[in-house]
């Protein structure tokens, strides 16, 4: 890649950010389709993104992805709102078009094509579990209730927060049965789920017990875990002991780029190349 004064630039904003795998995935697509363009990682702490907003127009930016913790800054920042950031209340791409910003997210349908991966799995009808309440469960719960699964149920460690979730996806999506519990009710639910979604940050390190057990698993269910840093982590370790299907989280990492990138290029996005090297660097950490 030969970076010269008509590269168009693109970016992750997060904070840290050091540790994207971002970079590596929309690099390798601007290769392989021969795009004068480069995705850089800008570290930007919390409180700038407002200001910050304008510069990045004027400089020529074609895109941005943003990470935590500015998803929820950025909502407020940009101009314009496509109906996934406001299903969200988060923002984790934008555009610039016509002299606006636009905030999108791609977080939930990055979920939902990571999870169409697994055998044999359609949403409608289904009955999905979420292991926690955060941004990233908001993003699958919106987007498995937009594909038509029959109920959301949502456990968390402050229940609390499942139950703002579960009340939000039930304003959203009527049609869905919801509930909100703490974790103490997950096993009971797991049994009855055909999806588990692991969304909490529980489980970073392989060595931490996972909130789930093989008890709580069977043949037939699918079990997803949103972290991708392990191939395996402790919960998928136990279902996949009692014999559910598992994928971890490099799948929606993948997706929710592919869909940016699209967004951004007009570009069908070269999926397997940027599968391949988020794959090759998971390795290489
Ligand atoms: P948030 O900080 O918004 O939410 C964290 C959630 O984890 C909360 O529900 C919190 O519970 C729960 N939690 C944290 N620690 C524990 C613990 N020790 N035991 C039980 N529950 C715990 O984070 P996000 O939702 O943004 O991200 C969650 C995970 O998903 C992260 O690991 C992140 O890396 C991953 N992720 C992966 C993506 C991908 O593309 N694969 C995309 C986005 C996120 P409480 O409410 O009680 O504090």
């Amino acid at each position: 890649m030969s970076i010269s004064a008509s590269t168009k630039p693109y970016a992750v904003l997060g904070h840290p950010v050091r540790h994207s795998l971002s970079p590596c995935m929309h690099n390798a697509a601007f290769r392989a389709l021969g795009m004068d363009a480069v995705y850089l990682a800008l570290d930007m702490p919390p409180g700038r993104s407002a200001s910050v907003l304008p510069w990045l127009e004027e400089a020529g930016f074609g895109g941005l992805n943003v990470t935590v913790p500015l998803k929820e800054e950025w909502f407020q920042a940009v101009e314009r709102l496509e109906e996934s950031a406001r299903l969200m209340g988060a923002v984790n791409t934008v555009l610039f078009r016509d002299g606006h910003s636009v905030g999108c997210n791609t977080d939930g349908a990055g979920f939902v094509r990571a999870v169409q991966e697994m055998p044999d799995f359609q949403f409608v009808g289904q009955r999905v579990l979420l292991l926690g309440a955060g941004g990233a469960a908001r993003a699958a719960a919106m987007a498995a209730a937009a594909e038509q699964c029959a109920e959301v149920t949502v456990a968390n460690r402050t229940p609390e927060r499942a139950e703002a979730l579960a009340g939000d996806v039930h304003r959203a999506f009527p049609q869905v049965r919801v509930q909100g519990l703490s974790l103490k009710g997950a096993e009971e639910a797991a049994r009855e789920a055909d999806l588990i979604v692991q969304c909490t940050s529980a489980g970073l390190r392989a060595d931490e017990p996972p909130l789930l057990r093989a008890r709580a698993f069977h043949a037939g269910q699918r079990v997803f875990d949103m972290i991708y840093s392990q191939h395996r982590t402790p919960i998928l370790c136990e279902a996949e002991a009692a014999g559910a299907a598992v994928a971890n989280g490099l799948g929606m990492l993948l997706w929710q780029g592919a869909l940016a990138f699209e967004w951004w290029t007009g570009e069908k996005a070269p999926v397997d190349v940027m599968r391949r090297a988020l794959t090759e660097a998971m390795t290489n950490r």
